[in-house]
């Protein structure tokens, strides 16, 4: 079953119903982490925890739709819950990309990007640190994307978004790092999801521009989200990890 030094902890991850998160969830729990799974929908998510606990794994699915400040509230109490009082590990994943021209999106794309991909994470921090941070333990890690660190035509909005969500994990660093809370920052290049995968072409065509040359598999940016929230870690605050092919160092 892997390595141990997640074992007996609990972790929310959002966005667990697909792709990175569903990886990430399903990593942990492989390594005796008790998974809260969030997402939206509740078949996909039953059918995680049902294969999660089919293995020995411990998980629970909790709906939410994280678009509004008092849902994102309510996950975090029931996470709680759920978790016997405590979220000693939360990972911010769930995002949405939408694409295009800066004079072509709406005015409700830019809201809802920001509500989920900025807000939701501020709204679960601002929620769940103080626990961490009481109990002196605790790991975050948020997942941006490799186009917050440059600049691509047809992604301001959601490079933005991310390169907001990158800002925040430094100001938690600053804010919860001295009370024993880790925050750090995963960023994927192309990663093959449920999400991508309307993509066709363009995710390959994105892919070839990194030195790897193939777009990721969720178990890969799963990797290293796990690390960061490991003890393998325990001296690893601030930290951006990008899982990019090598898109960002070129
Ligand atoms: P995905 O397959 O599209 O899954 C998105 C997840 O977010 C789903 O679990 C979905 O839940 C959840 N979600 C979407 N809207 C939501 C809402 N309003 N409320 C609550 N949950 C919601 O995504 P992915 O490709 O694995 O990406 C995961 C993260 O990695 C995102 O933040 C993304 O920006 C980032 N990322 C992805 C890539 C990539 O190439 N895949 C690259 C860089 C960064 P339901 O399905 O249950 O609604």
């Amino acid at each position: 079953m892997g390595s141990v030094d997640l074992a007996g902890r609990v972790a929310l991850v959002t966005g667990a119903t697909s792709g990175i998160g569903a990886a990430t969830a399903t990593l942990f729990a492989e390594r005796g982490t008790h998974v809260l799974v969030a997402g939206r929908d509740a078949d996909r998510g039953e059918n995680l925890v049902g294969d999660i606990r089919s293995r020995g794994g411990k998980a629970d699915f909790v709906a939410a739709d994280l678009r509004s400040a008092s849902a994102v509230r309510q996950l975090a109490r029931e996470a709680t819950e759920l978790g016997g009082g405590r979220v000693d590990i939360l990972v911010n994943n769930a995002g949405i990309f939408p694409f295009g021209p800066t004079d072509a999106t709406a005015e409700s794309d830019v809201n809802t990007v920001y509500d989920l991909n900025v807000k939701a994470p501020f709204y679960l921090v601002a929620e769940l640190a103080p626990g961490m941070a009481e109990r002196g333990n605790g790991a975050i890690v948020n997942v941006t994307t490799q186009v917050a660190y440059y600049g691509a035509a047809g992604m301001a909005l959601y490079g933005s978004s991310k390169a907001a969500l990158h800002q925040l994990s430094q100001a938690w660093v600053a804010e919860y790092g001295p009370r024993g809370v880790r925050v750090n920052t995963v960023s994927p290049g192309p990663t093959r999801t449920r999400g991508t995968a309307a993509m066709g072409d363009a995710l390959e065509a994105l892919a070839a521009e990194a030195p790897a040359g193939r777009p990721a598999e969720a178990e890969e940016i799963a990797e290293a989200i796990a690390y960061l929230v490991g003890d393998s870690a325990s001296f690893v605050q601030g930290a951006l990890l990008t899982v990019d092919g090598g898109r960002t160092a070129v």
